[in-house]
């Protein structure tokens, strides 16, 4: 089925500036609504539960994931994270933007399912910036952030499966680009035609589901 909001689905090595990104966009553009996703990480410092992620224990992501609540999950250094179905499905069926912020693994089960997605890939400028932004967020162990570097070169090596590329060098210029895409894809037929429905209708092309 056609809908006329839009899914947007972006992933990241972890370090090319994926978050702040998606905060930024998030802050000018209210109409689209941000994704939590439910993971058995334990919070970083300032991470609050219900903002960033839903912290669970591994019984309870079990439970969602068995239960079918899970629109895809996966296991991601370590740890699994998983997309909660309901929140995804809601905002579908009332014609809204949704946003998510998922690895590779979730994003190839997320396309099964939503052939219409845009999906957005975010790579760092070089591997020495990426390797500086992870050691400056000080926030995990070195032996983690080795880990993440080693993960980060097997997520890069999916870009490929995305439609979109957004080079994160300069902030300002990645996040325009970002409102590119979303732009245009407000310009899409569906969502044209829930917009400017009377328009649509005066002009006998009034949106129909297929
Ligand atoms: P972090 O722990 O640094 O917030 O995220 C680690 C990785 O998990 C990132 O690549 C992020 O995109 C991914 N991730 C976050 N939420 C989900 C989710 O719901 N599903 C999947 N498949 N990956 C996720």
């Amino acid at each position: 089925m056609k809908y006329p909001g839009n899914v947007f689905m972006i992933s990241a090595p972890s370090g090319a500036g994926k978050s702040s990104l998606v905060n930024a966009l998030l802050k000018k553009h209210t109409d689209i609504h941000l994704s939590i996703s439910c993971t058995t990480r334990p919070a970083r410092p300032g991470e609050i539960n219900g903002r960033e992620y839903h912290f669970v224990s591994v019984d309870e992501f079990s439970q969602w994931r068995d239960e079918n609540n899970l629109l895809e999950w996966a296991e991601v250094h370590g740890n699994y994270y998983g997309t909660p179905r309901s929140f995804v499905e809601e905002k579908i069926k009332n014609g809204e933007n949704i946003l998510l912020e998922i690895d590779w693994q979730g994003a190839r089960q997320v396309r099964k399912q939503f052939p219409d997605i845009i999906d957005i890939f975010i790579l760092p400028p070089s591997v020495d910036e990426l390797e500086k932004r992870l050691r400056n967020r000080g926030q995990d162990s070195d032996s983690v952030i080795s880990r993440r570097l080693l993960a980060a070169s097997s997520e890069i090596a999916h870009a490929d499966e995305f439609e979109y590329v957004i080079i994160n060098d300069c902030f300002d210029t990645a996040l325009a680009q970002l409102e590119q895409i979303v732009a245009t894809a407000g310009l899409r037929y569906p969502s044209q035609a829930v917009k400017n429905h009377k328009l649509f209708a005066e002009l006998g092309i009034s949106y129909i589901s297929k």
